[in-house]
């Protein structure tokens, strides 16, 4: 069992694959490490490649997964099988420098349970197109989430196992790690590391996934803020509809009866119907949230809580 796992996804990496792994063992020389790489379905030579990389060095497990699901996924595999107390976590294209890591490791020596990369002259001479985007986006996912970091696209980041075993990684969320570490009461913190724009193979993403981004940000909101008390959500917008429902059915009876206009002179009738088909779906998708809750928990044999520390047990 090492005391430090590097975890990398790899997806057509090939090119740079030896490349990467001399300057990853070099900076890892002084440390009890193990290399967790994951071949994410490549179409190329990477998976050869890797598997000549864990033939000289006993450190290096290289796992190939059976097709390509996402750079989540490949790093979600990696952290899974990974044994070291702390992880780090690193894209295998040469953009982060290997480098870096005795780096964020010496940071975390100071007691944070995360230290996050943040990647220094990353689109000079583009702000307006790249570097623009980039800071609002990480600074809306700050306010929204109330995590401060400047930089959540940048993989490399290390965490503390016991922070990161509980995390549940789906779609392209590896980026909101640290948040979920944060709400779960850890210290998190940041530190610049260097940038290199990719001399190999190409990026497998373009400008267009901040929706995407945003998106999964409303979702692990929603998830943390709801997800054991769904009723509080779907109810409260049913009754917030039930509510208009009343108002707009008093103001079309006042209407009616002190004279001043018909039912069909106004749109109140209909506005109150519409919220009285919103309150009542909104209600009963309340509860189907609630019983898929409990289906949840129940059929997985846990619990909504997770357990920090046990004394006498
Ligand atoms: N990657 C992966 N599976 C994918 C796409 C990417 O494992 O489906 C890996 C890729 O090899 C790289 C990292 O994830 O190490 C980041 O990918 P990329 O460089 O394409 O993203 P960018 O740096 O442009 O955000
Ligand atoms: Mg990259």
């Amino acid at each position: 069992m090492a005391n430090l796992s590097v975890v990398t996804p790899i997806y057509n990496e090939a090119q740079g694959i030896a490349i990467f792994f001399e300057k990853l063992r070099q900076a890892l020389s002084q440390y009890d490490y193990e290399i967790i790489a994951v071949n994410d379905g490549s179409r190329d030579n990477s998976w050869e490649e890797l598997k000549k990389e864990a033939a000289r060095d006993k450190h290096t497990k290289v796992i190939n997964l059976k097709r390509n699901y996402g750079q989540t996924a490949a790093l979600n595999a990696g952290i899974q099988y990974s044994t070291g107390d702390t992880i780090i976590l690193i894209d295998s294209d040469l953009e982060n420098n290997p480098e870096d890591i005795p780096l964020l490791l010496k940071k975390m020596d100071e007691g944070y349970d995360v230290v996050s990369g943040w990647r220094q002259n990353r689109w000079k001479g583009q702000f307006l197109t790249r570097k623009l985007p980039s800071l609002m986006a990480n600074k809306l996912i700050s306010k929204i989430s109330g995590v401060f970091l400047h930089d959540y696209g940048c993989t490399l980041k290390a965490y503390k196992r016991d922070v990161i075993k509980d995390v549940k990684l789906y779609g392209q969320m590896h980026r909101f790690i640290p948040i979920y570490c944060k709400w779960q009461g850890g210290k998190i913190t940041e530190i610049p590391v260097r940038y290199e724009h990719r001399k190999f193979g190409k990026s497998n993403y373009g400008l267009f996934r901040i929706h995407k981004v945003l998106l999964d940000l409303v979702l692990i909101k929603f998830l943390d803020k709801y997800m054991y008390r769904p009723m509080h959500f779907f109810g409260g917008a049913g009754i917030l509809s039930l509510f208009v429902t009343f108002i707009a059915t008093a103001l079309a009876v006042y209407f009616k009866v002190s004279g001043q206009k018909d039912f069909v002179q106004t749109p109140l009738p209909i506005i109150a119907s519409i919220f009285l088909v919103i309150g009542i779906v909104m209600i009963l998708l309340g509860i189907m949230a609630e019983m898929q809750m409990r289906t949840h928990f129940e059929s997985q044999n846990t619990y909504p809580f997770t357990v920090k520390e046990k004394v006498n047990l």
